[in-house]
């Protein structure tokens, strides 16, 4: 199958390849998510993108969520549009209850429900423990925690306001969290991002395990380094990039392309009698690779 990105094993310190929608479409010939619908938040830039773009070529009508750069969204919806997908830019700061309560308000008039969610959105606030402010500290929690069960919460409601439809997938509506493995690895200098992520975790558990029964499916990626903006200044040299990937077992950092399809296998039915994990795409990060050589 046609590779919608191209990446060059030996090189570092390379940009992340642009998107090509219409090369990426090919690579979903049976269109799993057909005739479904799916919010991505924090969908204009990095992991989001990657997602929202992975997800519309798959067939699902798409809503790009963004809180700042506009033409951002508007782009990759255009992009979206033209190459014959459905997508609509909605923006709504992920604290904000009502604007969320909106977002989803909006994509229900206009695509009818919401068969898929991802709360993606996050950021990083560091800083040194004994430094850290209480609005570093309430700052990541509102966005990366917050946020996340605010989606959440909307999508679960119109989960079970609209009901099942097997004809359109086997489970009535499917969360994709976008967690880390640092709900998994601890990271000294930003207590109050892990401390975010494993508040992500057992988000998704607990909600996972109150839903399963109503046929709604809950589950998380946890990414590794991906080249996103949030990290540039991890990969943006060599020196920087051959450090990083003395942490990556697989010797390469990922991608948003590697969170997209994930993404898309974790909504689609392939993947229906998984609910409450955490899919780690990190590269083998978790393998702890000081551990390679002796321990
Ligand atoms: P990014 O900075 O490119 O994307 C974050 C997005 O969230 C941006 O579009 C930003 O505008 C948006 N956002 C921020 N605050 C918001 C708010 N209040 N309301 C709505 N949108 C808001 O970074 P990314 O790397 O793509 O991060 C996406 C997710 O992936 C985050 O949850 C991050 O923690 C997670 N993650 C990233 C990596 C990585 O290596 N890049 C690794 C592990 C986890």
């Amino acid at each position: 199958m046609a590779s919608a990105v191209k990446w060059d094993m030996e090189s570092t310190s390379t940009n992340p390849p642009a998107f090509d929608q219409a090369s990426l479409i090919r690579r979903y010939p049976q269109q799993p998510l057909r005739n479904q619908v799916a919010v991505v938040t924090g969908a204009n830039s990095g992991i989001g993108e990657g997602v929202v773009r992975h997800m519309a070529a798959a067939g699902a009508a798409v809503v790009v969520n963004y809180v700042v750069h506009p033409e951002a969204a508007q782009a990759i919806v255009d992009d979206i549009v033209h190459a014959g997908g459905k997508a609509i830019a909605i923006e709504a700061d992920v604290t904000s209850e009502d604007q969320v309560v909106e977002m989803f308000k909006q994509t229900v008039q206009t695509f009818g429900t919401v068969d898929i969610a991802v709360p993606n959105t996050g950021l990083q606030r560091d800083s040194r423990f004994e430094e850290m402010t209480l609005d570093q500290w309430n700052f990541v929690i509102a966005v990366n925690l917050t946020g996340q069960f605010l989606c959440a919460r909307e999508a679960v409601r119109e989960f079970l306001r609209r009901g099942p439809r097997p004809e359109i997938s086997s489970a009535t509506g499917k969360i994709i969290h976008m967690s880390s493995v640092h709900e998994f690895i601890p990271w000294a200098g930003h207590v109050n991002y892990g401390a975010s992520k494993g508040g992500v975790m057992m988000l998704m558990k607990s909600l996972a395990q109150e839903v399963a029964d109503r046929k709604i499916r809950v589950n998380s990626i946890g990414p590794g380094a991906i080249k996103t903006p949030i990290n540039t200044a991890a990969w943006a040299t060599p020196e920087a990039e051959h450090k990083l990937l003395d942490l990556i077992p697989y010797n390469r950092v990922g991608i948003a392309d590697d969170i997209g399809r994930a993404a898309v296998w974790l909504a689609s039915d392939d993947s229906d009698y998984i609910t409450g994990q955490t899919l780690m795409v990190d590269g083998g990060m978790t393998l702890m690779e000081g551990f390679a050589t002796g321990g």
